[in-house]
């Protein structure tokens, strides 16, 4: 078996590249892929423990999209992680996240409100900071009587306290990756909380933009769930991908390669996905 999504300290993950290897050698995986949020940093650390461990190191990265109702995340595979135009525009994006939060905690202290970056930091623990964090020390502080005013009054989109978001657009991150040479893959098609006539016309259109395959095998996914991905892919001339999403002792419910005890990623979805972008990266032979 093979895991095709897990992260690392070099974003929301728990473990060390190092450790993570270490976890799927002893859950006997044949290959891994480490997918971290918007950064490349973690890849030469795996490899090269990956390469001791006689595992198969798979390059991964996994970008948040912009989109709405829900979340898109494309991952990428098997591209060139010194390709300097990836790297600098996951550097952007990293940027431009590091900075968001900081600046809605000027922005409310410019309003009038005594909250401070530190003090959000603090409540969110070990949670990804957002404008929920925010809403919170304002409804402690007394500033708002709940949530919701926090968002209405200050923190929604076009509120005075609200930073914009710099995201990629599905089409940009998807281009990003293959012009690195990857393959881009649609991470948990389902948190993107369409229906799924919907689902389909968005794959549809990721399709027309270069998207190559669908992670159907996923952890949070049942058995009739990820047939139904399975199924779509293959209606679409679609390649499937899967893997766990692990995150260490963050998302502790979560094992990597067997994900919630039930998945069994299958190493032909890496074959093909390799194939793919063998195929890319030499185009004189197609
Ligand atoms: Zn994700
Ligand atoms: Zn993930």
């Amino acid at each position: 078996m093979i895991d095709l999504h897990s992260h690392t300290r070099f974003s929301d993950g728990s473990t060390t590249p190092a450790e993570l290897i270490c976890l799927a050698a002893s859950a006997g995986a044949r290959a891994v892929a480490i997918t971290d949020h918007d950064t490349v940093d973690g890849l030469p650390e795996g490899r090269r423990a990956a390469q001791e461990s006689g595992i198969e190191f798979v390059d991964g990265v996994e970008i948040s999209a912009d989109f709405q109702p829900g979340t898109m995340h494309i991952l990428g595979y098997c591209f060139d992680p010194s390709s300097k135009e990836l790297n600098l525009a996951l550097e952007k994006l990293r940027v431009a996240r590091s900075e968001r939060n900081p600046q809605i905690a000027s922005r409310l202290r410019a309003l009038g409100l005594e909250v401070h970056y530190d003090e959000v930091v603090g409540l969110a623990g070990n949670e990804v900071v957002g404008r929920p964090h925010f809403a919170r020390v304002m409804v402690t502080k007394g500033y708002v009587a709940s949530i919701k005013e926090a968002f209405d009054r200050f923190l929604a989109k076009g509120q005075a306290a609200y930073v914009e978001k710099h995201r990629l657009s599905p089409a940009d991150s998807i281009e990003l990756i293959r012009k690195a040479g990857g393959v881009a893959i649609l991470a948990h098609p389902y948190q993107m909380k369409l229906s799924d006539e919907d689902t389909e016309d968005q794959i549809k259109r990721l399709k027309d933009q270069g998207l190559d395959g669908i992670e159907a095998i996923y952890s949070r996914l049942n058995s009739v769930e990820r047939e139904k991905y399975i199924s779509l892919a293959d209606r679409l001339g679609m390649l499937v991908s899967g893997g766990s999403d692990f995150h260490g002792s963050f998302k502790p419910d979560i094992s990597l390669v067997t994900g919630l005890g039930d998945l069994q990623v299958p190493y032909e979805a890496l074959g093909k996905i390799k194939a793919l972008a063998a195929l890319r990266s030499r185009p004189s032979l197609t």
